[in-house]
């Protein structure tokens, strides 16, 4: 096949079905497909997850532990024998090519299979992961291939030279697909295909970096040069496997530009500042705004008066007063006769905002809504009745505020709490529900920069890196549950001396009756038992709003000594007083919602403490996380640290939360990457003439296959 030169022609062909490629039967297909890897491409882009050294055959005496050799050598003996010490059997061959032996060794097996494979006297090449042990270096179910009868070392090397004298790739397989049969099929489609595979960066650009164009580049990966480094390409350092990351992170950064770019340019609601609201709640409020808080503000303010919509992200540790920057934010834009819409990902969260807001939208005689899925018909009717009409100036809500028979009267504000559950396009459905309404986003939980990069690269972004004075550290201990007595021990003294205490338990759903049964009950036996001179509340999902708001109020007021409640308090809750947050079955909780869950104390003059109870049986993931919160209080740490645990995948839980899937690039080890290549393309994207030169109509073409449907971009091509 000739080069592809035209980036059209690329993509047709690489989009090729599988099951039109000579030599691909149905069986084959079929594995592939269980691969994931049901088009030219995306074989393509299916790459070596290892590789194996053979480019030369090493003596057995010369095996490196901790290396996978390649050797050549004759069967001495085989036999099935114990382990030393468990009752378990192994398979054992000893091999030997003179210069010494080595034992290989199978621990799952088919007995007979085995047997008869390996008898004395035959010859073959060995390739495994070299480990010592005792006197002979050992090599666990090492892959193995037999020279035929009479056939020299020499002759059988030459005659499969594919498998042998190279770096070789190790495909992620399926079962039933064998490396041998993988590789030479790799080796077919990257042979004939890949020099096809065009990608519209520009040389400069490359060449900046030291990039190769992406299909020499996809080629190296699959097939290194014979003076590649292994270890280079295991780390994914390659320059083949670099430049493919480069390209995908490229596309993703020029979209969020181009992004960033369009709504800049939108019409807006400029707004003025005329200190109707805003100046009375600043006199009300029991203190000053922090330093960090008010620059903030004051880039919000920037923002909210330009004739263009503001799309803002203010990101901020737990505690670090983002409540009072968004409320302040929702009072400029009502006092510019217009409303705000504030959403969060869960009924809990959301009523939490509601409480939060009221008290002082009430003193200032303005009207909060609050929709939830358990508002009665006729609340909601009022409601949406009120929104229509603008009487509602602000409203509080889950998705339910993105569904479409919510309308207002004039949106000025959507703010987003808890943004990295939702996308993109929920963004985009409530910048619809008004004209460009300005848009400000929070992120309660610091998150990696990496990740924000990706997620909210097309934000400004406003960073609280400041928490209010008076706070004291935290001293954080893991406790096992059969140890509650130096739990009890620590609440008593602190409830001694005049504080108050949380315990929370974890209930997965708020409809899981029998978890809510649990927390009830030890509740009760807490109360009686342990506790029985101090007063304890309850508060959990169930309760109404009402009773919800009667229970927190106590506890503010020192009405309850303990609050037992669910995961309800996650947020919101802020009682200075409050020092001890013990935390039942903490390894069923994830390190962001421990972090939440552990900055509702720590808030006042006093020290705080956190408890983290653990049951016997927990993961090893689960104490890692333990442990990375006693280590530290740094949200930012918790979420890299949570980023390492878990992937970042994971982390942002599904993927409608808009982490976009990389084909290759990995957000953990590839960061500097990314920075480069958003770098480079906003640079590009910033360029006037970007949308229309026709030097740049490819990657535009490009940019359009790749992200712009889930990016929403219009169409820039
Ligand atoms: P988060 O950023 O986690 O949402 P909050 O907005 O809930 O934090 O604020 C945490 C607590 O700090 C609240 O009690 C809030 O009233 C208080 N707070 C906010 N700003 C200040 C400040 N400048 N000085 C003192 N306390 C503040
Ligand atoms: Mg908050």
């Amino acid at each position: 096949m000739p080069p592809i030169l035209s980036y059209q022609s690329s993509r047709s062909i690489l989009s090729t079905p599988l099951d039109q490629i000579r030599g691909v039967g149905p069986r084959l297909l079929e594995k592939l497909r269980q691969m994931g890897v049901s088009s030219l491409e995306d074989a393509l882009y299916t790459l070596p997850h290892r590789y194996e050294d053979r480019r030369e055959i090493r003596k057995i005496a010369h095996l490196r532990p901790g290396r996978s050799e390649v050797f050549y050598g004759e069967v001495l003996a085989a036999s099935e024998t114990l382990t030393p010490r468990a009752r378990k059997k192994i398979f054992e061959v000893i091999v030997s090519d003179g210069s010494g032996q080595v034992s290989l060794k199978w621990f799952r097996y088919q007995r007979n299979w085995i047997k008869s494979r390996f008898s004395p006297g035959k010859k073959g090449l060995f390739n495994g992961e070299v480990k010592r042990f005792g006197a002979r270096p050992e090599v666990h179910h090492p892959d193995v291939d037999f020279l035929p009868d009479k056939v020299s070392l020499q002759d059988h090397l030459a005659s499969d030279p594919l498998n042998f004298g190279r770096i070789l790739p190790v495909y992620p397989l399926t079962e039933g697909l064998s490396q041998k049969v993988a590789r030479k099929i790799w080796k077919d489609i990257v042979e004939t295909y890949a020099p096809g595979l065009v990608s519209p960066i520009p040389g400069e650009i490359l060449q900046k970096y030291r990039l190769l164009p992406l299909a020499p580049a996809v080629q190296q990966v699959h097939w290194p040069a014979d003076q590649a480094s292994v270890e280079d390409l295991e780390e994914g350092r390659d320059q083949g496997r670099r430049s493919i990351v480069f390209d995908e992170f490229f596309f993703l950064e020029l979209g969020l530009a181009l992004r960033r770019q369009g709504m800049i340019l939108e019409q807006g609601i400029p707004f003025q500042v005329n200190h109707l609201y805003t100046k009375p709640l600043a006199e009300m409020l029991p203190f000053r705004l922090t330093a960090a808080q008010k620059r903030v503000l004051g880039e919000i303010k920037r923002d909210v008066m330009r004739p263009h919509p503001m799309n803002r992200l203010v990101q901020g540790d737990v505690g670090s007063g983002k409540t009072i920057v968004a409320l302040m934010a929702a009072l400029l834009a009502i006092e510019n006769d217009t409303q705000v819409a504030v959403v969060a990902p869960t009924e809990i969260l959301a009523e939490q905002h509601y409480l939060n807001f009221r008290p002082w939208l009430e003193a200032l005689n303005l009207q909060v809504g609050l929709l939830s899925g358990s508002s009665s018909p006729a609340d909601r009717r009022n409601l949406l009745e009120g929104l229509r009409a603008g009487t509602i100036h602000l409203l509080v809500g889950t998705h339910a505020v993105l569904q479409e028979n919510v309308e207002f009267k004039r949106l000025g504000l959507g703010i987003i709490d808890e943004q990295h559950r939702f996308g993109v396009k929920q963004r985009a459905v409530l910048r619809r529900k008004g004209e460009n309404p300005h848009i400000l986003v929070m992120t309660a939980t610091p998150i990696p920069r990496t990740l924000s990069l990706t997620l909210y690269g097309d934000l400004a972004l406003s960073v609280i890196d400041e928490l209010p004075p008076g706070r004291t550290p935290i001293t954080t201990r893991v406790i096992a549950e059969n140890q509650p007595k130096t739990a009890h021990d620590i609440i008593s003294r602190e409830l001694k001396a005049g504080r108050q205490a949380y315990i929370v338990y974890p209930l997965v759903e708020e409809s899981e009756k029998s978890d809510l049964k649990a927390a009830t009950e030890a509740a009760q036996q807490l109360a009686a038992e342990i506790f029985p001179q101090y007063r304890l509340g309850l508060l959990h999902g169930r309760l109404k709003t009402e009773e919800k708001e009667t229970v927190m109020n106590a506890f503010k007021n020192h009405h309850i000594d303990i609050l037992v409640s669910t995961t309800v308090i996650e947020v919101g809750i802020d009682v200075p007083n409050a020092t001890v947050m013990l935390i039942e079955h903490a390894e069923r909780f994830g390190l962001a919602q421990l972090h939440q869950l552990r900055g509702r104390v720590g808030r006042g003059e006093h020290r705080g403490h956190c408890l983290l109870i653990h049951s016997s049986r927990y993961t090893e993931e689960a104490r890692q996380r333990l442990e990375v919160m006693v280590k530290t209080t740094d949200g930012f740490q918790i979420a890299e640290a949570d980023l390492q645990i878990r992937g970042p995948g994971e982390l942002m839980g599904t993927r409608q939360a808009g982490l976009p899937d990389f084909r290759v690039a990995n957000l953990l080890r590839d960061g500097y990457l990314l920075d480069q290549a958003r770098e480079e393309a906003f640079k590009l994207a910033e360029k006037d003439d970007f949308l229309r030169n026709p030097e740049y109509q490819e990657l535009r073409e490009a940019l359009m296959d790749r992200w712009g449907d889930r990016l929403e971009l219009a169409t820039v091509a």
